[in-house]
């Protein structure tokens, strides 16, 4: 008798939270293209687009306007206030993808991991820590996109950003972008294994015992 594999499972809502300079971004689009059952969450926000950034890629850019039509319509999971901007998850995102049996990776900061908690507390909590401030600030200057308000904000904001650490299930410090992406994926890997989400077992363990 063929096997019934792979087993049904719960899809997975995987947050990555960091600093922004962390290596977040880098470490999720790596996950992105070498692992396909997991889809990146695209939020909205109000904040503009930066150069080669792609509406409806990267975020749903819109007006503050549209953003209050949103809220008051129920259509965020979460959202929050971040550099004085609005980013919020959009339900039809992370349904669109757990419908199709695939995972949901979100890259949210840690005001919106808080309320996803709430909302379901099976989500799997990631944060990724720099090695140094040092080292923080030289990727964010290096990436030469801000100006040095904006990196001054920035840096303002890790420190607060990282006093939040301890909220998460994993913590991983970046010191290498290849082994922190490694450790990721190790996480995820862990936690698709997880009894408790995967609903095919029961079935399959009837299967074996009877
Ligand atoms: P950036 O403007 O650099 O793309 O993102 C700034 C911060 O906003 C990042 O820390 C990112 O994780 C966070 N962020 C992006 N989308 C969302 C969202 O939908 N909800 C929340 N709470 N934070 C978000």
């Amino acid at each position: 008798m063929p096997l019934p594999f792979p087993l049904k499972r719960r899809g997975l809502l995987f947050v990555l939270s960091s600093p922004s300079g962390a290596g977040k971004s880098t470490i999720a689009r790596m996950l992105l293209t070498q692992d396909d059952k997991i889809d990146i969450s695209v939020s909205a926000t109000t904040r503009p687009p930066r150069p080669g950034e792609v509406h409806g890629k990267d975020y749903f850019f819109v007006s503050d306007e549209e953003f209050d039509r949103m809220v008051e319509a129920g259509e965020f999971l979460e959202w929050a206030h971040v550099f004085g901007r609005r980013y919020g998850t959009l339900n039809a995102e992370v349904r669109k993808t757990l419908a199709a049996g695939r995972d949901v990776l979100l890259d949210i900061d840690w005001q919106g991991t808080q309320q996803l908690k709430q909302v379901d507390p099976d989500i799997v909590r990631v944060f990724i820590l720099p090695p140094s401030m040092e080292e923080l600030e030289r990727r964010l200057r290096s990436r030469g996109t801000d100006s040095d308000d904006v990196i001054q904000g920035r840096m303002a904001r890790a420190a607060a950003e990282i006093s939040h650490w301890a909220e998460y299930d994993y913590v991983l410090i970046n010191n290498d972008v290849e082994k922190c992406r490694e450790l990721v994926d190790n996480i995820l890997k862990a936690e698709r294994l997880k009894a408790t989400r995967r609903t095919g077992l029961t079935d399959f363990v009837r299967g074996l015992i009877g």
